[in-house]
């Protein structure tokens, strides 16, 4: 039994993709965080958050969560917060899926839809949400670039179940970052563990970390149609990862991914998901036959049915999946 929907966070599945698998020759294994309360990774960084925050005494009952978010971590704190009485204001970007934000207001957050500005600017939902928190007596902004509640609740939940899961035997860790959470906690327990493990960051168009990771400099090139992935700085999450190299995937090998998931694995996911599984059967093609390579199934595709899944969008970004085989990788 678990006692509260806290404790239903986390021990996720650990899912050999089979299909890839066996096209690869190598072992691809999907960490299926869609299966989280919230349905994404997310939940795992917000019951973190949370709880240091209960920790601290900053988060008092009947309290206020505000936070800036690409949806998930907002779902995350509403549904978490709402099973502890805690009220949750959720500053959201008008370039995510309109699904995350009917799920938000449906869940009963106070949802605040910004136009979409670069982190550069005050108008950014990142700014807006810091500001909301400080007009609100009492609130505590969830912060989750830069607190590291997130990645320490990836270090002692996501990387141990991944370690165990697999009896330490695995060859590389691969997964893109919004935050940085998850990677930098995943990357940095499994290199304590066995500094022999690869660990590489999937990096979509017009994020920063390919740059930063190869050559130590910020440089942007293109842009992507992903969401709740990507980054333009380094984060105080960030910081505590431990990559060996990164992987850059475009936009149409992500898409051709993600049909290919549903397709041949039975898999809805969301388009980060897709991203990962696409870097990490490029990681292990570099690999010895039969390495095994683990990454995060970061969502499911049901937040996307009015994008990533479908026909109209699709053809209006010029992303129509044309490969029937993994020919795309
Ligand atoms: N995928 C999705 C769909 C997300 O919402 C996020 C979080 N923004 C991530 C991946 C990245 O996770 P993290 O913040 O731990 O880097």
């Amino acid at each position: 039994m678990r006692n509260d929907l806290f404790e239903t966070v986390g021990g996720t599945p650990l899912v050999r993709l089979t299909s890839l698998s066996n096209a690869l020759g190598r072992t691809i294994l999907g960490k299926a965080e869609f299966l989280n309360p919230g349905g994404s990774v997310k939940d795992r960084a917000a019951k973190a958050i949370i709880e240091d925050a209960e920790r601290s005494g900053r988060l008092k009952p009947g309290g206020t969560i505000v936070e800036g978010t690409a949806g998930n971590t907002g779902i995350a704190l509403a549904l978490l917060g709402n099973s502890r009485g805690y009220r949750t204001v959720i500053v959201i970007p008008d370039d995510q899926s309109h699904e995350k934000i009917d799920l938000l207001r449906a869940l009963g957050a106070d949802v605040r839809v910004v136009p979409s500005a670069p982190f550069t600017d005050d108008a950014n939902y990142y700014h807006v949400a810091r500001r909301a928190a400080e007009a609100i007596p009492g609130a505590v902004w969830a912060d989750q670039f830069n607190n590291t509640a997130n990645w320490r609740g990836h270090y002692s939940t996501t990387a141990p179940e991944i370690y165990e899961e697999t009896g330490g035997r695995i060859q590389a860790f691969v997964c893109a970052c919004g935050t940085g959470g998850t990677f930098a906690g995943v990357s940095k327990f499994l290199k304590e563990k066995d500094p022999s493990i690869r660990t590489v960051v999937a990096d979509p168009m017009g994020s920063a970390l390919y740059s930063h990771i190869r050559c130590g400099t910020l440089e942007v090139v293109g842009d992507s149609v992903s969401e709740g992935i990507g980054i333009k700085r380094i984060t105080d999450n960030f910081k505590a990862a431990v990559p060996d190299d990164a992987c850059r995937i475009d936009d149409r090998t992500m898409i051709e991914m993600a049909h290919y998931l549903v397709r041949a694995e039975g898999l809805l996911l969301g388009g980060s998901a897709a991203l990962n599984v696409a870097a990490a059967a490029r990681v292990s093609r570099d690999l010895p036959q039969g390495s095994v390579v683990a990454t995060v199934l970061c969502d499911g595709g049901a937040r996307y049915m009015s994008r990533l899944y479908n026909p109209a969008w699709l053809a209006e970004n010029d992303l129509q999946p044309v490969c029937k085989d993994l020919s795309f990788l």
